[in-house]
């Protein structure tokens, strides 16, 4: 399971339609149309996440670190992991004291910890 929104830079993805390595898909008598169908599409956001992607965590914020792969991630992206995981959002915010002996999924490496293995990173 993997809740990180995929994201491609459109930019490069139209630059590599127009380069050498995808000319052969242009060839033929309808290659032309199927070369404006896809930009076409590109360029009216078709492709686009339909959610933004998860903020990343700027000096201030409170990161929690997970034991397991070493990463810290915010409040918001381990409450998230965890919404996402369980299949509710209805899932005790892992900033409030309360949680303690509530488990929290990583967003990164997807594991389950003790909101108290979780090292508080300022
Ligand atoms: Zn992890």
């Amino acid at each position: 399971m993997n809740n990180q929104a995929q994201i491609m830079d459109k930019e490069k993805f139209l630059k590599w339609l127009d380069g050498e390595e995808a000319a052969c898909l242009w060839e033929g008598p309808e290659g032309l149309m199927k070369y404006d169908m896809l930009v076409e599409t590109i360029n009216a956001d078709e492709f686009a996440p339909d959610t933004p992607p998860v903020p990343t965590i700027k000096p201030g914020d409170k990161g929690f670190k997970c034991k397991a792969c070493k990463e810290t991630f915010s409040a918001y992206e381990w409450n998230l992991s965890t919404a996402l995981y369980c299949g509710t959002s209805d899932v005790s915010p892992i900033e409030t004291t309360s949680a303690g002996d509530a488990f929290f999924i990583c967003p990164g490496c997807e594991k389950a910890s003790n909101h108290r293995d979780l090292e508080v990173v300022e």
